[in-house]
């Protein structure tokens, strides 16, 4: 069965998300901090197959190189302009916090909206793009759970008033996100899933 564990991260308590099922030897996480407690929280012999970024961040991200390092063979998933943040210092933000970095490996695939991924034989995740925060920003939907990244967060106000946030397309992809979310446990980029 399919287990969703949370996992809070030093950087500004943002969260990641393990997802694994007991009767496979790989698991998926939703957007990675401080690998050290993600490794810790995976089973022994289980690999990492593929990270989904809610978007990129440095805080949803700064522990993906030594994901790489350690999963090789672990394929990124984010959006098209996720896909050039990663590789920009000034577009995941990291220049302007104390350790700048870009992403060193190359396996990055992109999602386009209502793209589903195949994580467990008959089980999809769906990226649905939901920008305004950032042009990155995808939330992922996975049987009654949701992953709505920095979004949408219960009772916090989406910022974007950064570099590339958009308060119009942040409306409306918090009113897509509230549609799809009835019924299901919010798992948002910080705080308590909901
Ligand atoms: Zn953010």
């Amino acid at each position: 069965m399919l287990q969703v564990k949370q996992i809070v991260n030093n950087i500004f308590t943002s969260n990641t998300y393990l997802l694994f099922d007991d009767d496979y030897d790989y698991c998926w996480l939703i957007d990675i901090g401080d690998f050290e407690k993600v490794a810790n929280a995976i089973p022994s012999g289980v690999e990492v197959r593929g990270v989904f970024l809610t978007h990129t961040h440095f805080d949803h991200t700064y522990g993906i190189n030594v994901l790489h390092k350690a999963y090789p063979n672990c394929c990124v998933y984010t959006a098209e302009y996720g896909k050039v943040a990663l590789y920009d210092e000034k577009k995941n933000f990291s220049r302007y916090h104390e350790a700048p970095f870009v992403y060193e490996g190359t396996d990055v695939a992109v999602l386009q909206d209502n793209e589903k991924v195949e994580i467990y034989p008959g089980l999809f995740i769906t990226a649905i793009a939901t920008p305004g925060h950032c042009p990155s920003c995808l939330t992922y939907v996975l049987n009654d759970w949701i992953f709505t990244g920095d979004s949408y967060i219960p009772n916090v106000k989406v910022v974007t008033k950064l570099p590339n946030g958009d308060r119009k397309q942040a409306k409306q992809s918090r009113d897509i996100i509230l549609q799809m979310a009835l019924g299901k446990n919010i798992c948002p980029g910080h705080g308590e899933i909901v």
